[in-house]
């Protein structure tokens, strides 16, 4: 499939209307480093540390860390990586830890709330990090983020961390950015200044969506009940790219839903600018925006919330059938 979009793999991702999107992968082991080269993407928007983790059957040491860090920005020459801290908890249960039993992992302790509880190994990642960058820019973010509290005492955990390297005779990354996910509801309100205060969020679709239409991802019988062009799932998507735009935030989406081309269509018709994808979905994903016109897709998306619909995705269908 990559090689049927060979022809557009290194042309932008620009809309007929001149919208330029960036598109980035979604990565996790060392196998999806290839990727990177051959699809086109202009870095790594998500690097899913906890895949390295949860492959092992024990914690791995700091050194065996720095080293696979940097391998990984090895692989991506100077293109931007954004590694994404730990997400386990009782969801994704590493078999070195013991599991807790949670009536509801979704919801429970996991990912930056295990981070801040138990600094301990979020503080080795950390540092593990900054010794692989050794001296390139280094790009962090934290995943499960639901209040502004949570960001601040995370990034003083980094800042920290970053101090007592340098002590320690550590050269300091030529960059830093440290972000957030934006994957449950409350984040998308947390005050002004919280958007002011992070270095840029990642909208996490899959939990996002799951915690917008209280539907377990995991659960086959409600998980494709509600559907991502529901209309006040867009309405909601629009405002949070509005107060990022009015904060001048930088704001991405690394779901599942980038890397579909119907959905990143209608992400880039709300506003987004910056998608994370499977490797192989950047392909299909910039064609598709290579063909359209934003403007009639926002039309389109506007007539349709017009008559009441409950998706969008009929009217883009039947207006993406008329294209061709
Ligand atoms: C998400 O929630 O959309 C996301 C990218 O993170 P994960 O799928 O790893 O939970
Ligand atoms: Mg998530």
């Amino acid at each position: 499939a990559q090689e049927r979009y060979a022809s557009i793999r290194d042309k932008p991702a620009e809309t007929r209307d001149g919208a330029v999107l960036s598109l980035q992968m979604n990565a996790g082991l060392m196998a999806d480093l290839p990727s990177l080269p051959n699809s086109g993407a202009e870095g790594v928007g998500l690097f899913r540390t906890e895949l390295q983790f949860l492959v092992r059957n024990q914690m791995p040491r700091r050194s065996e860390l720095v080293a696979l860090y940097a391998r990984v920005l090895d692989a991506a020459q100077g293109k931007r990586v954004v590694f994404r801290t730990l997400d386990i908890g009782s969801d994704k249960v590493l078999p070195y830890m013991k599991p807790n039993d949670e009536p509801n992992p979704a919801l429970g302790w996991r990912a930056i709330r295990v981070g801040l509880d138990k600094p301990g190994i979020m503080r080795m990642q950390l540092q593990a990090l900054i010794r692989a960058a050794d001296g390139r820019p280094l790009t962090v973010m934290f995943p499960f983020v639901a209040q502004f509290e949570e960001y601040r005492e995370a990034r003083k955990l980094m800042e920290k961390t970053l101090a007592a390297e340098e002590r320690l005779g550590h050269v300091m990354p030529a960059s830093i950015e440290i972000g957030a996910m934006l994957e449950t509801p409350s984040l998308a309100f947390a005050p002004v200044k919280f958007f002011e205060e992070v270095d840029f969020l990642s909208i996490g679709g899959n939990d996002l969506k799951q915690f917008f239409f209280a539907a377990d991802r995991e659960n086959e019988r409600v998980r494709r009940r509600y559907d991502t062009l529901n209309v006040s799932f867009l309405s909601f998507l629009e405002g949070i790219v509005e107060r990022c735009h009015a904060t001048g935030t930088a704001l991405s989406f690394c779901g599942e839903d980038a890397g579909r081309p119907v959905e990143a269509l209608c992400l880039a018709a709300i506003g987004l600018r910056s998608l994370s994808m499977r490797p192989a979905s950047i392909g299909p994903v910039k064609n598709l925006l290579r063909r359209s016109n934003l403007a009639e897709v926002r039309k389109v998306i506007a007539d349709a919330r017009h008559r009441g619909e409950m998706s969008v995705r009929p009217s883009i269908m039947e207006w993406l059938r008329e294209q061709t």
